[in-house]
């Protein structure tokens, strides 16, 4: 029976919390926009009226860390730039997830470079990754709708107590 028959038929519905709270979780992801470089613009997209990123609740993205339970990070890391990324993440409250945008983000991309990371999981614990040189939006909206399933099986009192790797260091050759 759909919910708005069982509604109209029974006057109320049953629940889990935990259902509820995940249904409410998955529903409700805040984007922390960590536009690097060109994939940034089709990140930036994806919240435009043709792609309309508000239809999966996640219209709100954030520029302070604080209020950002999802960190999109779309664009080529370097060293240096690690650090930042890295700190904003950690300044995210739990639970928190991360999506990878594009090959730069997830491997370096064409930049087999001293200075450029391959691959942000060397310090952050992805979830998703979303391949393309730049992913097209509709890419990066189905990482958020793979992002939603994954946060609808989780545990209200869920603890995302993921395991860090160190922050990466220049390897000077
Ligand atoms: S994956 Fe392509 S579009 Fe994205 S940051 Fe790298 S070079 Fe730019």
């Amino acid at each position: 029976m759909g919910l708005e028959a069982k509604l109209s038929h029974d006057g109320f519905i049953t629940t889990k919390l935990d259902a509820i709270i995940a249904w409410s979780r998955k529903n409700s992801v805040w984007p922390m926009p960590m536009g690097i470089s060109c994939c940034a613009i089709e990140m930036m997209a994806a919240g435009d009226p043709k792609y309309d990123i508000a239809r999966f609740g996640s219209e709100v993205m954030r520029f302070t860390p604080r209020q950002c339970d999802l960190m999109i990070v779309a664009g080529t890391v370097t060293y240096k730039m690690a650090h930042v990324v890295r700190k904003i993440y950690d300044q995210m409250p739990d639970p928190k997830w991360v999506i990878a945008m594009g090959a730069c983000t997830s491997s370096g991309g064409m930049y087999r470079s001293y200075n450029v990371v391959q691959g942000i999981d060397q310090f952050l614990p992805v979830d998703i990754y979303s391949a393309g040189c730049p992913p097209r939006p509709d890419n990066l909206l189905y990482a958020l709708m793979q992002i939603q399933e994954k946060i609808g099986k989780t545990k209200a009192r869920e603890f995302q107590d993921k395991p860090l790797p160190d922050l990466p260091v220049i390897q000077n050759k």
